[in-house]
């Protein structure tokens, strides 16, 4: 087994019909996510942490930020990336469990959607699925300018394979 952990934080800019994509789920919010992808925090955390898990490059690295190819890029797509690589390697996730801070707007209500988002995506049943929302508990300089999300997922590793010889 193999463990992964993933981070991701973005700033915010107040605006009055924002929102925020939580695991593809559209929120609405008193702000927009700044990013150069669509700024999916949930799923950029989720994709660390399998990378990491699967001792693979972290999504900087196959989808760097600044290029137009990644421009307001869906990030289910990023995220399929790492499923497939998964796939790839014979490997299958066990859980992942995820917790998301941001000040508003309170998205304790929002969680069940979320959550069950999360699991549709990664294509593992619900109970496998930890989601906890936290706030910045009113730290100013947190609260008000940033959203941010950790990650941890638990990857049972494929059949090993016949390693080649090295030369
Ligand atoms: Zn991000």
């Amino acid at each position: 087994m193999q463990i992964g952990s993933g981070f991701d934080l973005h700033r915010i800019r107040p605006t009055r019909r924002g929102f925020l994509l939580a695991a593809g789920v559209k929120i609405p919010a008193p702000y927009r996510v700044l990013a150069h992808s669509d700024g999916d925090f949930i799923f950029h955390a989720v994709s660390d942490a399998l990378a990491s898990s699967l001792g693979t490059n972290d999504i900087g690295h196959f989808f760097p930020p600044g290029k137009p190819e990644t421009k307001a890029m869906n990030s289910a797509v990023i995220l399929k990336h790492y499923l497939r690589a998964l796939i790839g390697q014979g490997a299958q996730i066990l859980s992942v469990s995820v917790v998301v801070a941001a000040q508003k707007p309170k998205l304790a209500a929002h969680c069940p959607r979320i959550r069950s988002a999360l699991s549709e995506a990664l294509a593992i049943p619900l109970h496998r699925v930890g989601l906890t929302m936290k706030t910045f508990e009113a730290v100013k300089p947190l609260a008000s300018n940033c959203v941010a999300c950790w990650a941890t997922c638990l990857v049972e590793e494929g059949r090993p394979r016949m390693r080649r010889r090295q030369k």
